[in-house]
């Protein structure tokens, strides 16, 4: 017997299951850096640069382990047909990895093995509080998925924030009312900066073969500071809980302007590359609650999306998988502007948002979410071109959390399948919720016409055309109530203003 073990670019976990015991004399590990597999998506540069400079540190890490690894740089195939080289030539008998994030990865595996009629070992990945089977468990029989149910059991499951009896602490699952507020007027005053890493020697190696190989791919590298190691992204998670936990709940939906981070933890990049466990951030976030007494609002704002939002989509992503990347319920054709790859759009809410994306390969959730997501529902972009552009352009995208994010959660491409509204705001909401609109050509309040905001217009428009179904949800009613206030004449107003926008997005 002969095993190879593949170690994906991210599942960099010095402990995984799969690395354990190996015997140097039969099993090898392969780690592979395939070009294809950065350019199979247009992505960011400072994405490609922390997927191989954690790539790269990590084999560090198993070389002085002393474990056998072969580690391709560089390999022109995908992923499969680099395993097709290997495989023969080594003649192994035996494929075993975690379970890829992605679902093409994994069919690619699957066809791999059994092209060569290798025996394959694909684990549960141990970083998930929920395995793929409990979810289907979880599924099964019930008309509406919502993440709301799941979260309660989550916690119940796995005793967090629950007494001895199942109940929440505080009295209440769920503390959003608490949250979301705006910054003050005056602005979001002093907030601690994040932990952020200098590129040592093996980053500004990578930093510069992106540089020369991708060079027109989107994005600046001129601020890469991203965590590519497990040390530093311990240190991030010390940093955030030390410093800007205490305040994260309370303003987790503001924007303002150049500021591009908030009080957020930016550890989703870590934990998706497995550099952190969630189990490992919420025990953090769990024991500061308890030692600093900070407000449980906070702290549930906070675990609600790792162990709620972050596992609930991954189960998704897995069940619908591959129907949930074709989905289109409103069957938007538009094509996405060409200023989503600059950042050169009139309208200041996505020039912030899209602009520091660009930067960093951040934005925070109501950036994606209620900013550039709402934004591309409501100009009916086809949601492929909308899924591919969040794919591309965020350091933490993997497919597993970006597509049901975006297509489930932002474009309601899956219909009501496990949201149960589609997530549309005005221009009223990003004024309420931001300073952007005060130096935006557009009026926030204006619906059409000279200085007419494009966010609004576009909402009611899209109220207009779907009115059916939002009256016909107790969820969304009210949003209709507030369209039957307004005058034919100026429905129809509304309505020939948001066709002549439709029909030229770029020019916004
Ligand atoms: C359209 C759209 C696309 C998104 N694409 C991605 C993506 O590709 N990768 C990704 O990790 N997240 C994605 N998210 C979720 C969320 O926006 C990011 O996880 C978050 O902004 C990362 O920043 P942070 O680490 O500072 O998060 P924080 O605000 O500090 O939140 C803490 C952690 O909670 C988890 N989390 C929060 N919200 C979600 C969510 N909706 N789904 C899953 N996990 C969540 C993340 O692991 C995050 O690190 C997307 C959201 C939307 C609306
Ligand atoms: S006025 Fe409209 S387009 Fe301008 S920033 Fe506000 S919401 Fe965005």
């Amino acid at each position: 017997m002969k095993k190879l073990v593949l170690i994906l670019g991210d599942q960099l976990d010095i402990d995984s299951p799969i690395l354990k015991n190996l015997n140097p004399k039969t099993e090898q590990v392969v780690m592979i850096e395939s070009i294809d597999e950065a350019q199979y998506v247009w992505s960011h540069k400072a994405k490609i640069v922390l997927f191989l400079s954690a790539m790269r540190h990590f084999a560090e890490q198993l070389e002085e382990r002393g474990l056998p690894l072969i580690y391709i740089k560089q390999s022109p195939q995908s992923i499969g047909d680099t395993l097709r080289d290997l495989i023969p030539k080594k003649q192994f008998t035996h494929l075993v990895c975690l379970e890829p994030g992605e679902y093409r990865l994994k069919c690619e595996i699957e066809n791999v093995a059994s092209e060569f009629s290798i025996d394959l070992e694909m684990q549960e990945d141990p970083h998930f509080y929920c395995s793929r089977h409990e979810f289907e468990n979880w599924v099964a029989g019930k008309k509406e998925l919502r993440l709301e149910y799941f979260y309660r059991l989550m916690r119940k499951t796995h005793n967090i924030l629950v007494d001895k009896e199942g109940n929440p602490e505080g009295g209440q699952w769920n503390f959003d009312r608490d949250n979301r507020k705006p910054f003050p007027k005056k602005g979001p005053g002093l907030i601690p900066p994040p932990e952020l890493f200098e590129p040592d020697d093996i980053t500004q190696e990578v930093i510069a073969l992106v540089e020369k190989k991708f060079p027109k791919h989107p994005g600046s590298l001129e601020h890469f500071q991203w965590p590519v190691t497990r040390a530093q992204a311990l240190q991030a998670l010390k940093g955030f809980v030390e410093h800007r936990l205490v305040t994260f709940g309370i303003h987790e939906d503001a924007m303002w302007t150049d500021t591009p981070f908030g009080w957020h933890s930016l550890l989703s990049s870590s934990m998706n590359l497995k550099l952190l466990n969630p189990r490992e951030v919420i025990a953090a976030v769990l024991k500061a609650w308890k030692k600093d007494d900070l407000d449980l609002a906070t702290l549930e704002g906070f675990i609600r999306q790792i162990l709620g939002w972050r596992e609930f989509v991954r189960g998704m992503y897995y069940l619908d998988m591959p129907q949930m990347a074709l989905d289109n319920f409103y069957d938007h054709q538009n094509a996405l502007p060409s200023w989503y790859w600059t950042g050169n759009a009139k309208m200041k809410c996505m020039q912030q948002a899209i602009g520091q994306t660009l930067e960093y390969g951040y934005a925070h959730h109501i950036q994606r979410l209620m900013v550039t997501g709402n934004f591309a529902l409501l100009a009916e972009i086809l949601p492929k071109e909308v899924c591919d552009w969040y794919l591309a352009v965020y350091v933490d995208a993997i497919e597993w959390v970006e597509l049901p994010n975006t297509a489930g959660m932002a474009l309601f491409a899956s219909g009501g399948r496990f949201t149960s509204k589609p997530y549309i705001a005005s221009g009223a909401y990003i004024k309420r919720m931001s300073n952007y609109c005060g130096s935006c050509q557009y009026k926030p309040d204006v619906r059409f016409g000279e200085g007419a905001c494009p966010m609004t217009t576009l909402y009611w428009n899209f109220l207009i055309k779907h009115r059916t179904q939002f009256e016909a949800s107790p969820r969304t009613r009210l949003m209709t109530a507030n369209l039957s206030r307004i005058s034919d004449t100026d429905q129809q107003a509304i309505v020939l203003h948001a066709k002549g926008l439709l029909a030229d997005l770029s020019s916004l």
